[in-house]
């Protein structure tokens, strides 16, 4: 396994050990839980509580099975959450982000964890199989259906995010939803039945009308809102031509080395905004300066 530790990429590079038999071993995980030094990061409302650029832990008692998420140990100290099936994400994108930004990437990695597997337990309480109510199991990392036995984990969706590429310069796109000036990388979810390079030719043709000739792999991130993998690429293209879909895009264009570096550095008068850092679209513009 190689990270791309010379690359800044969010939500990456947690130090949580996430201690798998355990979950596995009731006496092990009691064992865990009564532990003095245990220690529970609260999430109203899924925000992250934060103390000094990193997250605040408050001290762990002992919660009832169905609430309990191990989310693994941190310097041998085993760390909790509490699983709330009621618990409903608050609309506060803006302070989400300041205290992201905040976060070194492993920290945000910790919370990208938890508040994935919390999101999951609070959208998934019935089986998919029969439809009777479930129960969290496992330390909280599946749930059990006690009417037919089938057990359900939390899933991941694949989301390809690529830079295209045609001699120097790379293609950004704007959704409507993006704050005003806001360019980044174009994306869209990988479908059943396709490779991440099928996947990533086929949403710059539909988006933007241009074909991939080569793909490269650069990165990928954990993206707990609710709970995608993005699979960052560079995809070199054919030629420079656009046909942009008004449905998924606003606006897509081509933009210059130079043009990246202003956006990234924040310059006034930059062509564009650029992606927040632990967004791993910024990444990628990095990665391609760096000439990945
Ligand atoms: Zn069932």
């Amino acid at each position: 396994m190689s990270l791309p530790k010379d690359l800044y990429v969010g939500f990456t590079g947690s130090p949580l050990d996430r201690a798998e038999p355990v979950r596995h071993d009731p006496e092990a995980l009691r064992a865990l839980a009564t532990d003095p030094a245990a220690l529970l990061l609260e999430m109203p409302d899924y925000l992250p509580p934060t103390e000094n650029c990193a997250l605040a832990w408050a001290p762990f008692t002992p919660l009832p099975a169905e609430e309990t998420l191990l989310l693994g140990l941190i310097d041998n100290i085993p760390r909790f959450a509490r699983i709330d099936p009621q618990a409903v994400a608050a609309k506060r994108w803006a302070e989400l982000m300041t205290l992201l930004d905040s976060l070194s990437p492993g920290e945000a990695g910790i919370y990208a964890a938890a508040r994935s597997v919390l999101d999951w337990h609070a959208r998934h309480r019935f089986c998919a199989n029969c439809g009777a109510k479930t129960a969290p199991h496992h330390a909280g990392w599946a749930r059990l259906c006690p009417a037919c036995g089938t057990e359900h984990y939390p899933r991941t969706d694949p989301v390809v995010i690529m830079l295209a590429e045609y001699e120097g310069r790379v293609l950004v796109g704007r959704q409507a939803a993006f704050a005003p000036g806001r360019y980044s990388a174009l994306a869209g979810f990988v479908e059943v039945g396709e490779s991440i390079e099928e996947a990533v030719a086929r949403e710059l043709h539909e988006e933007a009308g241009v074909v991939a000739t080569s793909v490269r792999y650069i990165a990928s991130q954990p993206w707990p809102f609710p709970s995608q993998l993005m699979v960052a690429c560079i995809a070199t293209v054919a030629d420079d031509a656009i046909t942009l879909d008004l449905t998924e895009l606003e606006d897509a264009k081509w933009v210059e080395r130079a043009e990246v570096e202003a956006a990234l550095r924040g310059d006034e008068d930059a062509v564009f905004g650029a992606p927040p850092r632990y967004a791993i679209a910024n990444s990628l513009f990095n990665a391609w300066l760096a000439g990945r």
